[in-house]
């Protein structure tokens, strides 16, 4: 604590002031009733309950229609629907509405507009109106949203379209309507049309197929349990790290001492600030029906996770980016900064979002969870091998979908799934494959969660079920009942990757429905057809299949070799989206047309381009005025040092006595002019890259000629921040950033 007081003698030095006042701070009581949770659940969104008291009985009976059977809505029963929904909102305390959607620069976007219209002529006095015109489509000025040259600005209309599978909410005194945001043209400038487009094709061809075991089903859902892990970083202290407050992220900041090694972070106790943020967190995710259920420390210091019970996917992902806003406005209460980016400090672990990603029947058949009866362990089997002959053809466009610029910096590092898409498996189900892949008659699958699993006659060793197989190095793997996606950025749009593996899945399930049904027109038994298409599915995607450490170097030669996609350069990686084999796919579930997979990948190069253009900015502006002028600093009062000593000492005795000075004054000359030289060449790099048109190749220029500058520039930083008098350096620390709470 010796150095907090510090401020009093610089106070000029705000780094200090703010280490003192964070030190200081005490937990925010929890704004938590003394309730219990189920009596306040739910309680700001317009759910089931709240549609049966503030709907009449025919208009919820026709919505529900829409919600649960895909009908078509008509003006009609949106007016209904708007009435009784302005009138639940009112009475709640909203004087506003907004259609929220999910615009592709991620997060949310919301205009909000009161309720309040003249009752007649203008100057009448005002009425509260929500007619189902308002609720039902918009047409907000969408021009400086991207859209990847769909919409010229000349032509700026997109419209917001009602999704009644989300239901609305309201956040402080606004109603929140989730939407589809389109173009005039009728493209998506989203990602909640796509994903709603990829679960209805992943429903169709997933029924399909489930009809060849029980001919009962109707519908088969798309689930997803998200896992949030984020940073919270003391408010004072971010507020003196501009390369946070712009990037997101630290640009610069030497290891501390201690951060994650001793691994005495991961399930540790909860500090007491975040402690009660977190009580908070839940309370406001409870009152808007998320059913948080998981909270604990992470990894790495100051890290920490989320998680909800899985529910529909649809609504899954928009509880996330209700969570990611709601948990940031919250951090705010605590004198905390939520910290979204995948890599806000390097030397320890990111942050990413597991996606756990799994389907249901509508008669409560999970399709990745092993069943009791040969059927149903034949129709478990048929997924998964889907699933894995899916990832095998897709991997490199699985990878695009995660893959952005901050995700880069956690991909490929020891903490992260490898930059490489491969699935794990487990010993259990890998045998099983293994024998149904030699196996010469179709033999019955056994498999029970209590008797473990057997093939046919030839028994594999019975071992129970359960999610302990696991391997934390793969990104993609299945763990007892699904598969859970681990390469997934925290800050990502959970949709980005589930529209990509929802498509994926639907294509390779018509794909085998197709030529299962073809072998049984040529006279195959069911069973018999089924298995032979497997046994091929599973020879061929043998490749995709990895239990081994993803973090070794080998594996990278290995997946070489295997014919993976081991491309790092992620405005590359985007090219993944526009193969023809890729468009052929999206296009023949009806997902995304080649024109707005060129479109979104335009947008996808304009933002790596921008962000990577801030970080070299503001890597820059800092090092030219904070980290030279504090270096000059200490150096000129070591040359006083110096100076001095030879004044008193004489010439010999002098020189011998500032040897370690002298040798610090020359480094910090040697380090502040290769700094000074590396900004102005990254700057002139910078220039180059400005001036080329194509979205791709500038996003490519950024990637190969401005970001290698950053750990040249890095690393000059990061070993003056160690010689340089503590005193005087103004950037807030690693070992503060990360352990002041
Ligand atoms: P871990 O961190 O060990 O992976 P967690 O318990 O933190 O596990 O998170 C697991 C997540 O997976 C939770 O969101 C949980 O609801 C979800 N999940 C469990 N079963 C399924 C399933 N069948 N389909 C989708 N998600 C699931
Ligand atoms: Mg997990």
């Amino acid at each position: 604590m010796n150095k907090i007081k510090l401020s009093s003698q610089n106070m000029s030095n705000l780094r200090f002031k703010a280490v003192e006042e964070a030190f200081k701070k005490k937990a925010v009581p929890s704004q938590t009733p003394a309730q219990i949770t189920s009596e306040y659940y739910g309680k700001y969104v317009f759910g089931k309950e709240q549609m049966t008291k503030y709907l009449s009985k025919e208009t919820l009976k026709a919505l529900l229609g829409v919600i649960d059977k895909g009908e078509t809505l008509n003006r009609d029963l949106a007016s209904h629907v708007a009435a009784g929904m302005k009138m639940w909102a009112i009475e709640k305390g909203a004087t506003h509405y907004t259609h929220w959607f999910q615009p592709l620069t991620g997060g949310t976007a919301e205009k909000h507009d009161s309720f309040i219209e003249y009752s007649g002529a203008p100057g009448t006095c005002v009425i509260e109106e929500f007619s189902g015109k308002l609720l039902a489509q918009q047409e907000p000025d969408a021009s400086s949203f991207p859209s990847g040259g769909i919409r010229n600005t000349f032509e700026a209309r997109g419209y917001t379209a009602w999704d009644p599978s989300s239901p609305a909410f309201i956040v402080d005194d606004t109603l929140c309507i989730p939407t589809v945001f389109i173009s005039y043209t009728g493209e998506a400038l989203d990602y909640k049309t796509p994903l709603l487009k990829s679960l209805n094709a992943l429903d169709k061809a997933a029924t399909d197929v489930c009809r060849y075991f029980d001919p009962s089903v109707k519908k088969v859902y798309a689930f997803l349990g998200w896992e949030q892990e984020y940073f919270l970083v003391d408010e004072g202290l971010y507020a003196t790290r501009p390369d946070l407050m712009l990037t997101g992220r630290t640009l610069m900041g030497h290891e501390s001492a201690k951060n994650q090694q001793l691994e005495d972070h991961y399930f540790g106790s909860i500090p007491t600030r975040v402690q009660a943020y977190m009580k908070d967190v839940e309370f406001e995710g409870y009152k808007y029906g998320i059913p948080l259920k998981t909270r604990h420390n992470e990894v790495a210091p100051n890290q920490f996770e989320l998680a909800p019970i899985y529910g529909e996917m649809n609504l899954s992902v928009d509880q996330n980016l209700l969570m990611m806003s709601l948990m940031k406005k919250i951090a705010r209460r605590h004198g905390f900064r939520l910290l979204l980016h995948e890599k806000p400090f390097a030397g320890v672990n990111g942050s990413g979002k597991h996606n756990n990603w799994s389907l249901g029947t509508d008669t409560g058949v999970g399709l990745l969870t092993p069943g009791k009866t040969a059927e149903e362990n034949l129709q478990f089997i048929t997924f998964v091998v889907n699933v894995l002959s899916a990832v095998y053809k897709n991997n490199a466009l699985l990878k695009a979908a995660i893959m952005t610029a901050p995700n880069a910096h956690r991909l490929g590092a020891n903490e992260a799934p490898p930059a490489i898409i491969s699935i794990f498996l487990g010993t259990q189900i890998s045998s099983v494959l293994d024998k149904l892949e030699s196996s010469t008659s179709e033999e019955a699958i056994v498999m029970d969660a209590k008797k473990g699993m057997r093939l046919g006659i030839a028994t594999i060793p019975e071992v129970l079920l359960d999610n302990t197989d696991r391997n934390r190095t793969s990104p993609f793997a299945f763990t007892g009942n699904r598969f859970e996606f681990r390469a997934v950025g925290s800050s990502a749009n959970c949709a980005t990757s589930l529209i990509a593996l929802n498509s994926i899945l639907a294509a390779q399930l018509k794909e085998f429905k197709h030529t299962v049904d073809s072998k049984m027109a040529a006279g195959a038994s069911k069973d018999k057809a089924i298995f032979a298409v497997l046994k091929e599915y599973i020879k061929e995607s043998k490749a995709i299949r990895f239990d081994g450490n993803g973090y070794g170097d080998e594996w990278k030669k290995e997946a070489a070799q295997r014919g993976l996609d081991c491309e790092t350069s992620v405005p590359v990686i985007y090219d993944a989206y526009t193969k023809p084999e890729t468009i052929n796919m999206f296009e023949s579930v009806g997902v995304l047309s080649e024109r707005e997979l060129h479109a979104r990948n335009e947008v996808k190069w304009e933002t790596y381009t921008k962000k990577i253009q801030i970080e070299a900015r503001v890597l820059g502006d800092l090092t030219m005025n904070h980290i030279i002028p504090v270096a000059t600093k200490y150096q000129s009062a070591l040359l006083d040092n110096v100076y001095k000593m030879f004044q008193v000492c004489g010439q010999e005795k002098a020189t011998k006595l500032s040897v370690h000075n002298t040798s610090i004054i020359e480094e910090i000359s040697e380090r502040i002019s290769i700094m000074k030289t590396k900004v102005d060449e990254m700057i002139e790099a910078r220039k180059v890259a400005n001036k080329i048109e194509n979205e791709r190749a500038k996003a490519i220029e950024y990637h190969d000629k401005v970001l290698p500058y950053f750990a040249e520039i890095r690393y000059q930083v990061d070993e003056l921040e160690m010689i340089i008098d503590d005193e005087l350096w103004t950037l807030p620390k690693y070992r503060e950033l990360l352990f002041v709470r």
